[in-house]
């Protein structure tokens, strides 16, 4: 078996072991998902959609946002949206996208069927089975059917836009090789078999949950409990249901969990985990330690980015040392660290952290620009800037890229910006991060205004809340007469926050 895509990853487990469970449904398992992908596979042929085709997927979190994901990408590419998207938003990436159809749920009033009817994009809905996971596709096409062919491991899996230093987010495409290579780069990171479960509460549309909670559990023969996404008050409930051996999330989620950790002491007691898995932000080490002390697990912190299918770096299981503060050894992908000129730097030298593996993207799609500064000498850059000590463990120092991090959600400032200077009264917009004490950043903006006119912060805050998706919307806005600029007369987004007195400010 070649192991190199998402078929052959799914095809070793036939069986009668769960693969998929959920909340209130009856679990499938691994011969129910091997069935589910022929179907989905023979459905798409029938509509005309085949080999090298796009499929836009907009899902609300659940079984069948994982199952749709692997059963379309064991066939063709899948390019799962956030269901949150505004129209706007859900134009742009539909247009970009070049998608064959797009997927919502059946009954679903989601804003994103206006816009491919808009561009007659063909919809199909989704009509869930009895069983969590378990799905078939209604709808039409204008094609013709097509023939069902496998994918080879070039062919592409998954497409994401990733939060760049520009306003127009770029097409990460990610082919079957990427996916595989990642998922057991996770799976041998984790030593995980079929008898681990994971409790998913990431998102579907993102990397992090896409793979390293669905793919790499189902590559094992193990499974995933899929929840409708991260909810606290819920947590504790799923635990005691899903008896999972282990859930990744990001550190926000950890330590929204802490807080509700105490008056659950008796499921934590009931349901032990293996460890858990925090990824997609930084850690700070007295979460980690407290985590630990709360589920008497080991926390893996793991270093994970789009453009290389999730992981980079992981601190290893025990009885080999996790480090608090440190992403951990290159965990599949070779990580190094390199000199603006592009030399490679010895460990304990701070410097830009560059990757090359099998799991890493070929480059953005129709972007020679971002190409050419992304890799060097066949090496990716990060765009984060670290520092490996003398045992290879990565600690993540700071950013280069303009990226914000809001507690693992990442803005790309130059969005914000454009939809703010859309605004009438509005001149000038700088989109900055702010720190935050829970989310490590959110999101200010400065903006100078046209002579005469008025607005304010709320005006403007409403504004952007039309056009973008809630956690892009600054909670922050100062209005000023004049953008402070750099040396270099540029305006310099990193260490803003501090030029105008907002660092302090965290609530
Ligand atoms: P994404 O493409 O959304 O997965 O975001 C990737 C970015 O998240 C990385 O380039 C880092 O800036 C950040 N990131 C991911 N994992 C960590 C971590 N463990 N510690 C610090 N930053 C992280």
């Amino acid at each position: 078996m070649n192991q190199t895509t998402v078929f052959s990853l799914l095809e070793r487990h036939l069986g009668s072991r769960v693969a998929f469970a959920a909340p209130d449904r009856s679990p499938l398992d691994h011969e129910g998902l091997r069935r589910q992908v022929a179907e989905t596979g023979r459905a798409l042929a029938d509509l005309g959609i085949g080999r090298g085709d796009r499929v836009a997927i907009v899902l609300p979190n659940g079984p069948e946002a994982a199952s749709s994901f692997l059963a379309i990408a064991a066939w063709v590419s899948t390019a799962p949206l956030n269901p949150a998207y505004k129209p706007d938003e859900f134009a742009f990436y539909l247009d970009d996208l070049r998608a064959a159809a797009l997927i919502v749920a059946e009954g679903d009033s989601t804003p994103a069927l206006a816009v491919a009817r808009d561009r007659r994009l063909p919809v199909l809905s989704l009509r869930q089975g009895p069983k969590a996971g378990q799905f078939s596709l209604q709808g039409a096409s204008a094609r013709a059917p097509t023939s069902l062919q496998p994918t080879a491991a070039d062919d592409e899996a998954l497409v994401l836009h990733t939060s760049g230093t520009t306003s127009r987010p770029k097409i990460v495409p990610l082919c079957q090789r990427n996916l595989a290579a990642s998922a057991r780069h996770i799976a041998v990171t984790l030593a995980l078999s079929g008898d681990d479960r994971c409790l998913n509460v990431m998102p579907l549309f993102h990397i992090h949950g896409l793979i390293a909670a669905v793919l790499s559990s189902l590559s094992v023969g193990g499974s995933v409990y899929c929840t409708p996404g991260f909810n606290a008050l819920k947590f504790f409930a799923w635990l005691d249901d899903a008896a999972p051996s282990w859930y990744t999330a990001v550190p926000t989620m950890h330590q929204a969990l802490l807080a509700r950790a105490e008056r659950n002491a008796d499921v934590i007691a009931r349901r032990p985990l293996r460890f858990i898995r925090s990824s997609s932000a930084s850690l700070p080490p007295p979460v980690m330690l407290q985590i630990e002390k709360t589920f008497h697990a080991p926390v893996i912190e793991s270093y994970g980015m789009t453009e290389a299918a999730h992981q980079m770096a992981s601190n290893p299981l025990p009885p080999r040392a996790r480090k608090p503060g440190s992403v951990g050894p290159a965990a599949g992908p070779a990580v190094a660290i390199m000199d603006e000129a592009g030399r490679l730097q010895a460990s304990g030298v701070i410097g830009e952290v560059v990757i090359r593996g099998p799991n890493v993207t070929k480059g953005y799609e129709n972007n020679p620009n971002a190409n050419a500064e992304a890799f060097t000498d066949g090496w990716f850059r990060t765009g984060d800037q670290g520092v490996i000590d003398g045992d290879g463990y990565l600690t993540i120092t700071g950013r280069i890229k303009e990226l914000i991090n809001r507690g693992g959600e990442k803005i790309s400032p130059r969005e914000v910006d454009d939809v703010l200077l859309d605004h009438p009264a509005v001149a000038q917009a700088v989109t900055f991060a702010m720190p935050h004490a829970m989310l490590g950043e959110d999101i200010a903006a400065a903006v100078v205004l046209r002579n005469g006119q008025k607005t304010s912060e709320r005006d403007l805050r409403d504004f952007v809340g039309e056009r973008l998706t809630a956690f892009k919307v600054p909670r922050k806005i100062v209005f000023l007469e004049e953008i402070p600029k750099g040396a270099t007369g540029k305006v310099q987004r990193i260490g803003l926050a501090t030029r105008l007195g907002l660092a302090g400010n965290e609530p």
